[in-house]
């Protein structure tokens, strides 16, 4: 009925699979009595898992008071949730938006500006990263089939090797006005910076006074075992974007910059109307707080530990698995054949996972997943894994 109703109404951008109904946790179920372990939660963005009780209190009591004004007026709630999130990362300042690929937008066109006065335009991307399906942010992704028949792409985005300087170094012109990476590519497979390359992009835009964008959307708001992926290293950028779990599912994006760009964009530079209202702030806020109240960010190392040293072991088991990549609960496990196999059959025993790159099945529990799920998870993979290990022989 659902799926009918489904096809015939809503454009066929995505190909769903089941239907689901309720979500508790780590837990989802489905219109046909499934209960799943989602293991992809919303591709990082329920880091709080579904239905947080501190986050849906936040969004009920936020609904009766306020749920929109105009950005025209203050509201306390933005001012709070900016105060975090610089305490968290940069020290600067916020721009409220209401996706990812938003706050990219928002984070190329806040470089834009800076470098504006000096003719300062193109921004260097990494090959294999993801930004967004808006045109700007498809022409920043580095990879071919979020742009086939979008042509002629917005100009101004190069792309470099990821994890190679050298490539980077190379494309450095008077026209640079910004490098713009993930610390950890999600999309492209689960592929973390090498220290080298993510401190030696720090250097190099030193050198050559341009900014470094950090890409947060996916690594950020816990999910490496840091509040974001690039505080896993020694250097820090000048500006991020943030999207996906900030809002434990409600809407909201952001830009975060450091003291440099912090009073760039001015009034009637840039804006949006969601962009901060207090519902989606108050579901920020709210979402920030169940991660420090239960100390997410370190259970996302521990826990992250367990599944890693888990997933280690089947590298040495089983002949078609060959790495585990990521850091903290961003994890991928690398065969050496398409993934897509072992995800449906993951799915059908009732652990959802995601196939990506080809050849890479991704892991994003949420970050107060607990230890027996990760158990119970590392059961069904290794099942799963020895069956069609079995029928490739
Ligand atoms: C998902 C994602 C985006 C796009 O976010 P939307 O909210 O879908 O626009 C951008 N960058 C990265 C790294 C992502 O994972």
């Amino acid at each position: 009925m659902t799926k009918e109703k489904f096809n015939k109404y809503v454009m066929p951008t995505y190909a769903p699979a089941v239907t689901l109904i309720k979500g508790k946790g780590t837990k989802v179920w489905a219109d046909n009595g499934m209960v799943y372990l989602d293991f992809i939660a919303g591709i990082s963005v329920l880091n709080t898992g579904y239905s947080h009780p501190t986050v849906v209190a936040a969004i009920q009591d936020q609904a009766e008071k306020l749920i929109h004004v105009s950005n025209l007026y203050y509201t306390e709630n933005q001012a709070l949730l900016a105060e975090l999130l610089s305490d968290i990362s940069l020290g600067g300042k916020c721009f409220f938006a209401n996706s990812g690929a938003e706050a990219n937008e928002g984070l190329i066109k806040l470089a834009r500006l800076w470098g504006h006065e000096e003719g300062k335009y193109e921004i260097i991307c990494m090959k294999n990263s993801f930004h967004g399906r808006t045109l700007a942010t498809a022409a920043a992704t580095g990879q071919d089939k979020v742009k086939v028949g979008f042509e002629p792409m917005p100009e101004g985005f190069i792309h470099a090797e990821y994890n190679d300087l050298e490539s980077v170094k190379s494309l450095i012109s008077e026209k640079t006005v910004a490098v713009m990476l993930e610390a950890i590519q999600g999309e492209g497979g689960i592929v973390p910076a090498t220290d080298e390359f993510f401190n030696g992009v720090r250097s190099l835009c030193d050198e050559h006074n341009i900014l470094m964008l950090c890409d947060e959307v996916q690594c950020g708001m816990g999910r490496t075992g840091k509040w974001f992926g690039y505080q896993n290293y020694d250097s820090v950028p000048d500006a991020i974007s943030i999207a996906k779990a900030l809002g434990s599912g409600y809407p909201i994006g952001a830009v975060v910059s450091g003291e440099k760009l912090a009073d760039v964009f001015q009034p009637g530079k840039h804006a949006s109307t969601f962009g901060g209202t207090p519902l989606a702030c108050a579901a920020a806020i709210a979402t920030i707080q169940a991660i420090e109240a239960e100390d997410m960010v370190s259970a996302a190392v521990e826990t992250g530990k367990i599944f890693e040293d888990g997933l280690r072991g089947f590298v040495k088991e089983f002949k078609h698995v060959i790495d585990v990549r990521g850091k903290g609960l961003m994890l991928g496990l690398v065969l050496d054949c398409d993934a897509k196999p072992l995800v449906d059959m993951l799915a059908d025993m009732g652990l959802l996972t995601l196939a990506t790159a080809g050849n890479v099945v991704r892991f994003l529990p949420p970050l107060n997943v607990k230890p027996s799920e990760i158990e119970e998870a590392l059961d069904m993979l290794e099942d799963c894994i020895a069956e069609l290990h079995e029928d490739s022989e």
